[in-house]
């Protein structure tokens, strides 16, 4: 039974999330603060964490920032009454993988959950033992532990940057559409999945640089590169051949 928690101070959006969660076979947990939700999340340890932007205590963005640091895998989901891309953008920028504006249809959340869950699920190892290591220069990716290494070093990455890179090394030199990444790594294009892509993609690059950077100067020039293709998607490039050593 996967593990949820709830943080949502509105009472009403609480209580009918909780019953229709719980009705859908899930372990759920309620906490109406920010504060209660990272006690209940240190606890619980939940697989998926609805993480209302508006509450009472803490700042969203910095109880969303709190639950990634807590917990590096959990899927954290935001449920906003604000639409604004911004905020959006904040909040993706601050660890979420997804999110929800308010008010949303109970059965499109539920189907959000259970793609978030297989994808999780299958993720960790326990569907076909399916294990595949593509190595591109000095970047490594092993899809079956899900851990990337740059010049021998270990990167920790999100779990949407983790299949966001899985996937584009899965197709080094090929063009792979926006629509398809969507499809491939978050499961439906919602609203917003533009700048979700990308944000995605930036930190994806930033870790991956700075990994390499401390790695030191061949994982830096071995380092596969995401090619931006104006109006189509990506691209993961081999990094360009070495000269002969010069040493
Ligand atoms: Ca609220």
């Amino acid at each position: 039974m996967s593990r949820l928690l709830v943080i949502e101070d509105d009472a009403t959006i609480g209580d009918t999330l909780r019953s229709a969660l719980t009705a859908n076979g899930y372990d759920v947990r309620l906490a109406v603060t920010g504060r209660s939700g990272l006690n209940v999340a240190r606890i619980h340890a939940p697989e998926l964490v609805l993480l209302d932007l508006g509450l009472p205590d803490l700042d969203g963005f910095s109880v969303c920032r709190d639950l990634r640091a807590l917990l590096p895998s959990t899927v954290i989901v935001l449920l906003t009454a604000r639409g604004d891309p911004l905020d959006i953008v904040s909040g993706l920028e601050s660890g979420a993988d997804d999110y929800l504006v308010k008010p949303f249809v109970v059965v499109e959340l539920l189907a959000r959950i259970r793609a978030h869950l297989r994808r999780a699920g299958s993720a960790s190892g326990d569907g076909d033992g399916l294990r595949q290591t593509v190595e591109i220069g000095s970047l490594t990716v092993d899809a079956g532990a899900r851990r990337v290494y740059v010049g021998g070093q270990e990167v920790e990455l999100r779990a949407k940057e983790f299949d966001l890179l899985s996937r584009l090394a899965s197709e080094p030199s090929v063009a792979i559409r926006r629509e398809d990444l969507m499809a491939d790594v978050w499961d439906t294009n919602w609203f917003g999945s533009t700048k979700t892509l990308d944000v995605h993609v930036a930190a994806l690059r930033q870790r991956l640089r700075g990994a390499a950077e401390a790695a030191g100067p061949d994982a830096t020039s071995a380092l596969p590169e995401i090619t931006t293709l104006r109006g189509h998607g990506y691209r993961m490039d081999l990094p360009p051949a070495k000269p002969h050593a010069s040493r």
